[in-house]
């Protein structure tokens, strides 16, 4: 397949690109274009046949359901049984915008875009270029993040171009994506309505509007026993080729454990790699170090995580060490996109002494 790759500005994207999207969109087809949190991969959500392109395009578990994105509140309610109070709070503080929320699907929503599953998630998102398309294309545009399965969620249209080109027929160029990580899920389905996926929008901001709401158990414990409620979350995901371990404790511990550690790998003939914030990048030897953004920049942290976890894979490193990024607003949506990209491979220097 021919995949057409269009440029616009992100701002005010030139209306008959626009329409030559949201034209493959209604068609059935798959355009990919940028949201303010990554990448989506786009097709026409009441479409069944579109839904399973995207899995096929993406090489995704039939059993991922996808998120619905719409351009206007009318919208919601033509695709769910009932939108509760809490939830309708919650929409008109944060859409549009990186926040996806959960409620039971109404008959208009095949299964196809749902996995299988009785709710349906939806999200409003705020990028210019995603309104206009989903708008163009029929208003239910079904996106999740336009990378192949497993591998880090686009942050630019050169990581889309890297995993799809061939596979969808038009990738929107909008330039780099603001926010980097995917949207905060919420459930309203359940009585105390729980957090699936942590992101931009914590759970303060949340509890702020709306009172009480959990975590889902599945994020907090790592242990198999405990499924996450999200299918996607069960996943693993992000990951660099090579084996990635996040190190926690005090700068100094961390620095000179993970220093010892590449200096080994190096005497074993392999090519290490360091995560690093930047005020440390200079203090590590002997391995490749990226620097993720600066310690009190969290906004910079979560931008730049996913392009530098590919860069990673550019490198061909055999062995990946992270620093912790335990940042005060957004530390719980990052660590979570670390800790999957690792495998849950941590290593707590505080902890075992
Ligand atoms: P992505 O599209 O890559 O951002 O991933 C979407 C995430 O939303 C995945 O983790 C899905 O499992 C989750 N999700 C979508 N729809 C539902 C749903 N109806 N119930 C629970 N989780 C969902
Ligand atoms: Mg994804």
């Amino acid at each position: 397949m021919d995949t057409k790759v269009v440029t616009v500005d992100q701002e005010k994207p030139d209306l008959q690109v626009m329409r030559m999207a949201g034209e493959i969109l209604r068609k059935g087809g798959l355009v990919a274009f940028p949201t303010e949190t990554v990448y989506g991969l786009g097709g026409d959500g009441l479409n069944a046949g579109s839904s399973k392109k995207i899995y096929a395009a993406k090489g995704r578990p039939s059993d991922n359901p996808l998120i619905i994105h719409i351009a206007d509140l009318e919208s919601l309610e033509k695709i769910v049984k009932s939108v509760p109070p809490k939830a309708k709070l919650l929409a008109e503080k944060f859409w549009p915008g990186p926040l996806t929320m959960i409620f039971s699907k109404s008959s208009r929503v095949p299964y196809e875009t749902t996995g299988g599953l009785e709710s349906v998630a939806v999200r409003m998102p705020s990028h210019p270029v995603a309104l206009a398309i989903i708008r163009e294309g029929g208003g239910y545009i079904a996106a999740p993040s336009a990378n192949t399965s497993g591998r880090p969620s686009p942050t630019r249209a050169e990581h889309v171009c890297e995993d799809l080109t061939g596979k969808i027929d038009m990738i929107v160029d909008g330039g780099a994506v603001g926010i980097g990580l995917e949207s905060t899920i919420v459930d309203f389905t359940e009585e105390v309505p729980v957090i699936l996926r942590p992101g931009y929008i914590n759970q303060e901001m949340i509890q702020e509007v709306i009172g009480p709401v959990r975590m889902d158990r599945g994020l907090l414990i790592t242990e198999e026993k405990v499924r996450p409620k999200a299918p996607g979350m069960k996943y693993r995901h992000y990951a660099p080729k090579a084996q990635l371990t996040i190190v926690q404790g005090s700068s100094s511990q961390v620095t000179a454990y993970i220093n010892a550690q590449c200096e080994k790998a190096v005497r074993e003939g392999k090519k290490p790699g360091v995560i690093a914030a930047d005020e440390t990048v200079s203090a590590y030897r002997g391995a490749v170090v990226k620097g993720i953004g600066a310690r009190n920049d969290e906004e910079e942290i979560a931008r730049n995580l996913f392009a530098v976890l590919r860069e990673f894979d550019e490198e061909d490193t055999d062995i990946l060490f992270s620093e912790a990024f335990d940042t005060p607003r957004m530390g719980q949506a990052i660590m979570n996109r670390l800790l999957k990209a690792a495998g849950h491979h941590i290593i707590d220097l505080d902890s075992s002494f």
